[in-house]
């Protein structure tokens, strides 16, 4: 695990003045499961939608892989090299967004088929048996032929892992996976996701307000305040041992 899968290299992202994420190095080696806490607007979303290229830079340069995504032109603004390349990097991520973000009009089948079948050019045979398998992970095998609006919020969110999965990802991205859930069905979510956590290949990056749960599955713990990475440590460390005051007082308002 030494290789760096992710890197933030002097990252800049301003909205107008804002400045919502500033000057961030971060790296995440392949096959880490890293999870990010901090106070809300501290840009943890931010970070997550810069790599799935929802958002742009301002300044500095993000790899995944040895590939940068995006390249500086000669006025110093960061350009995608080609809508090819930015395709090809987003097909590596598998997203997972606080809301479910299901086609609504699809069946659980068709929602886990459609990308696989569009754009990763798989037969319908060969993605609805993906799709069948991921669904057995997730324990939703009999809800394949339901639409969205028949399932529970935790049944919803296990099909959105599993779309996410259809594209064999390398790197799984999650947004407060459960904080749209209600309190019941937070566990059927967190169980999906902490069984990803033990693929070894994978490479998970986590925004979550689950404490306890971050600290079963995370390898390190970034807690970021103002767009930067205030500290990181192994989660019994971070956790136990905090070094800075701001860190100290998210902690004892959130445990
Ligand atoms: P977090 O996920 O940590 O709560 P975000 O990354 O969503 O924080 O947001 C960081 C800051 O950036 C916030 O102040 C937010 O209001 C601002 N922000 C996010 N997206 C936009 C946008 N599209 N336009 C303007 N401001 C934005
Ligand atoms: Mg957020």
């Amino acid at each position: 695990m030494s290789e760096s899968i992710i890197k933030f290299d002097k990252v800049v992202k301003r909205f107008g003045s804002l400045t919502v994420i500033d000057e961030l190095d971060f790296e995440v080696k392949r096959g880490e499961k890293v999870t990010i806490i901090g106070p809300s607007g501290s840009g943890k979303s931010t970070v997550l939608r810069i790599l799935m290229t929802l958002e742009s830079i301002s300044d500095g340069v993000v790899w995944i892989g040895d590939e940068p995504l995006w390249h500086e032109q000669k006025n110093g603004s960061m350009v995608p090299a080609s809508e090819a390349h930015l395709r090809k990097m987003r097909g590596q991520l598998g997203m997972v967004f606080q809301q479910f973000n299901l086609f609504p009009h699809m069946t659980v089948l068709r929602n886990i088929t459609e990308a696989p079948v569009r754009v990763g050019k798989l037969s319908k045979a060969e993605a609805k048996d993906r799709a069948e398998e991921l669904l057995q992970m997730v324990g939703l095998s009999d809800q394949a032929n339901k639409y969205p609006h028949q399932l529970s919020g935790g049944q919803q969110q296990r099909v959105g892992i599993a779309r996410a999965l259809a594209m064999r990802p390398k790197i799984m991205l999650f947004d407060e996976p459960t904080s749209a859930l209600d309190p019941e069905l937070v566990g059927e979510v967190l169980n999906v996701i902490g069984q990803l956590a033990e693929e070894h290949d994978l490479t998970m990056l986590l925004v979550t307000h689950e404490m306890r749960f971050a600290r079963e599955v995370s390898d390190r713990v970034c807690f970021f305040d103002r767009g930067k990475i205030k500290e990181e440590a192994a989660p019994d460390e971070l956790f136990t041992n905090p070094k800075e005051e701001r860190t100290r007082e998210f902690l004892k308002a959130v445990l």
